[in-house]
């Protein structure tokens, strides 16, 4: 039995930049297009969101652009517009931010908790591990202004259900506290978001760690890797990629 009635993948924006940064020590100057992704799971309990993407407005507006999306990074600003903004997008489905119960935080890189200012009503859950890492400031992609736990952040420790047939699965390796989520679906194959475990189709086929790792831990990623690999051939679950145009391009058009 699954409490799933409904799943969304939501693109909340697009970022070009070096493939490296999502398989480790390939493809250097290379660059990719990749969506970054929210994922809205109905359940007969109440409605968690999986990720909540960037900011808007320090994409947006041009002194936090500069402020945030320095060439300290390696990287630039998204592209993400207003209608992108996952606010809006919940408006689309007739919800608003108050319809989120819980905000399931996969880890708390900019492309993942940024957005977060957006649903203050809602429970957050995110590993202690990863608060611990993010506050190390040993890894740029955190936002300081995004990774101070409020008093609605509930920190957690391993593996537990957030609704029957939805369960956080420990992957670390990109990050300390790193979280895929598995989905059992109402009808089909059950769900395997990998997060950012696995940003392409390429780093689960061939293994490969992802280009930044929690302490230079690759093992530890592709580790993580094998683990969802194992878990989706022995439950017959489909393992999503998080940051594959081409992957989301096929499941957008389905
Ligand atoms: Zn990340």
């Amino acid at each position: 039995m699954t409490a799933v009635t409904k799943f969304w993948p939501i693109l909340t924006a697009t970022h070009r930049y070096d493939k490296s940064i999502s398989t480790y020590k390939r493809g250097a100057g290379q660059m990719i297009e990749a969506p970054i992704l929210a994922y809205l799971i109905e359940t007969t309990n109440g409605r968690i969101l999986y990720d909540v993407g960037c900011d808007y407005r320090k994409i947006n507006d041009t002194s936090q652009r500069e402020k945030y999306y320095n060439a300290a990074l390696g990287f630039g600003a998204p592209q993400m517009d207003e209608a992108q903004r996952l606010s809006n997008q919940l408006a689309r489905l007739g919800l608003s931010p108050k319809d989120i119960d819980v905000v399931f935080l996969g880890h708390l890189h900019f492309d993942h908790a940024g957005g977060l200012c957006d649903f203050c009503g809602a429970e957050v859950h995110v590993q202690a591990d990863e608060v611990a890492h993010a506050n190390s400031k040993d890894d740029v992609a955190y936002f300081e202004d995004e990774i101070v736990a409020q008093a609605n952040w509930r920190l957690k420790q391993g593996e537990y259900d957030l609704a029957t047939g939805v369960r956080a699965i420990t992957s670390p390796g990109h990050t300390a506290g790193h979280m895929s989520l598995w989905i059992e679906m109402p009808t089909g194959a059950p769900i395997i978001l990998a997060g950012d475990a696995a940003d392409l189709t390429e780093n689960i086929v061939d293994e490969v760690a992802p280009g930044n790792c929690w302490q230079d831990k690759t093992e530890l990623a592709v580790e993580s890797i094998r683990k969802l690999k194992t878990l989706a051939v022995a439950e017959k679950a489909t393992l999503w990629p998080n940051h594959d145009m081409a992957f989301w391009q096929r499941m957008a058009a389905k």
